[in-house]
């Protein structure tokens, strides 16, 4: 009550509102290079019969997988992209922009120990904490590793996609800091010390925030223009003939029909000895048996002008409810998890509640800078109930997914798009980065015949 009767009106004052308001992600609102590929250019041009790969979906997974092929792939062994709308329309599009390190240490031990109490009941509270622990020492391995490639690429490549990487600071109120040291000890025994620590005047030295208590910190983190780095990516694999890209081509149905499955698409029929999945929150509409299993959920976001006075650039900032950041002469501020109905999934329909309740919490780090509010747009991001992803086969043949990200995308798609171009391509490699009994999707789609990891001794 206090929120809507304070807070609010108080936040509002020295706020205007767009009208009308864009409802383009800020992101977008310059153009997309890709619109419409390759119709826009060429409209004669018609899907081809045959692929050796067809991947579903052209944001971060998609980008990244058409990346990989054109890096890895052979010139007999062609991918083929098919997107329902443009390139990086998805969440890809519409997110805060944060390269994250990956979830913490101590966040991913807790969800997957959540988790196991319903997918493995026959073990005991010792036990599942124990298994939990080995899930999040790989989870956090191939995040970091994911992190260091994105960089590296960026740079080799001269993507220009606006990077920059000075970290991440996480306001913690004073009630919480005993559970900010326990989660940096955590981190920093198994190894992961990226999730750090900061003082109260080192945290508002960084972000230019009013901040009282000492702050947990990430310090890998960086920031990037998403929908940019998904078009290089792109632009850079379609300059190999090896891959293919289909906007505006929705898929329908997968078929197994033995050593191939047949697509079938708004534009025809497409035959193909794989197919990976990168519809990420999208995946149950297509894919029935995900309903429940990749839970939809909308978050949102709002961009802005400020005249400068707010946010520090190049880093983000984050509260128990909100994550802002400055990209040029806007700051974004976004929040919200509120699970959706699988028909709406994709939808655009921010709430104005949140908007305004995301400006309290402007209010209170940066206080009452002028504020014109310019785009409120909203996505749809996939979790699964323990919040851990998959990477894998989900048929036990050759159909691919990489989903269930939990709202961190840049931490996984990347390299697992990397891991399962290998794996198609028979390429071994010395270390494996998403191994079957954790990361594969049958551990949520049959718990029981599922083969889990051995459980360590302590
Ligand atoms: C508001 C918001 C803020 C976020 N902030 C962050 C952040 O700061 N950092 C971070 O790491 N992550 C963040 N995320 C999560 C991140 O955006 C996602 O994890 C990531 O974009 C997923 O990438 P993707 O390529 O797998 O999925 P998407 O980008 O959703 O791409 C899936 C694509 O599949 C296409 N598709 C679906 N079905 C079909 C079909 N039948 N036929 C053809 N095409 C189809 C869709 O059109 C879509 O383009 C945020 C998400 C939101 C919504």
């Amino acid at each position: 009550m206090r929120q809507v009767l304070i807070v609010i009106p108080e936040a509002l004052l020295n706020v205007t509102f767009d009208q009308p308001i864009s409802r383009t992600p800020y992101w977008l609102s310059g153009g997309n290079p890709l619109a419409n590929y390759p119709w826009r250019d060429q409209p004669e041009a018609t899907l081809p019969k045959l692929a050796e790969v067809v991947v579903i979906g052209a944001g971060f997974t998609g980008g990244a997988l058409a990346y990989h092929w054109a890096k890895a792939g052979s010139l007999d062994k062609q991918m083929v992209v098919l997107e329902m709308d443009d390139p990086a329309n998805g969440a890809s599009g519409r997110n805060g922009g944060e390269v994250v390190m990956g979830r913490y240490f101590a966040l991913v031990l807790g969800t997957v120990t959540n988790g196991l109490t319903k997918l493995r009941p026959d073990l005991s509270e010792d036990e599942r904490v124990q298994l939990a622990k080995s899930f999040a020492i790989v989870y956090c391995r191939s995040a970091y590793k994911n992190a260091e490639l994105i960089e590296r690429t960026i740079r080799d490549e001269g993507f220009d996609c606006d990077y920059v990487r000075e970290g991440w600071v996480q306001a913690r109120d004073i009630d919480e800091q005993k559970q900010l040291e326990k989660s940096v000890n955590a981190g920093r025994e198994n190894g992961f010390a990226d999730w750090a620590k900061l003082s109260a005047d080192e945290a508002a030295e960084k972000t230019g925030a009013n901040i009282k208590n000492p702050t947990n910190f990430s310090k890998g983190a960086a920031q990037f223009q998403p929908a940019k780095w998904v078009w290089s990516l792109f632009q850079s694999a379609l300059k190999s003939p090896q891959v293919k890209l289909y906007c505006r081509t929705k898929v329908l149905s997968i078929r197994d029909v033995g050593d191939v499955y047949e697509i079938n698409t708004t534009r025809g029929l497409i035959r193909s000895k794989y197919v990976v999945n990168a519809t990420e929150a999208y995946t149950p509409k297509l894919h029935k048996q995900f309903h429940n299993v990749i839970l939809p959920k909308q978050t949102q976001l709002s961009a802005g002008t400020d005249d400068g006075q707010s946010l520090k650039p190049n880093i983000t900032f984050s509260t128990n409810t909100g994550f802002m950041g400055r990209h040029r002469t806007h700051i974004y501020f976004g929040s919200d998890e509120t699970r959706i109905p699988d028909q709406q999934i994709g939808r655009n329909q921010p709430s104005r509640f949140v908007t305004k309740f995301l400006i309290g919490e402007l209010r209170r780090f940066y206080g009452c800078f002028p504020l014109r509010v310019t785009h409120e747009w909203s996505g749809t991001v996939g979790f699964t109930d323990d919040e851990y992803p998959i990477v894998g086969v989900m048929d036990e043949k050759r159909q691919y997914i990489i989903a269930g990200m939990s709202g961190s995308g840049t931490a996984i798609s990347f390299n697992a798009a990397r891991w399962t171009c290998n794996r198609i391509l028979n390429i071994v490699e010395r270390e494996d980065d998403y191994p079957d009994e954790f990361f594969s999707p049958m551990r949520l789609l049959d718990p029981k015949n599922h083969r889990w990891p051995s459980i360590k001794e302590k």
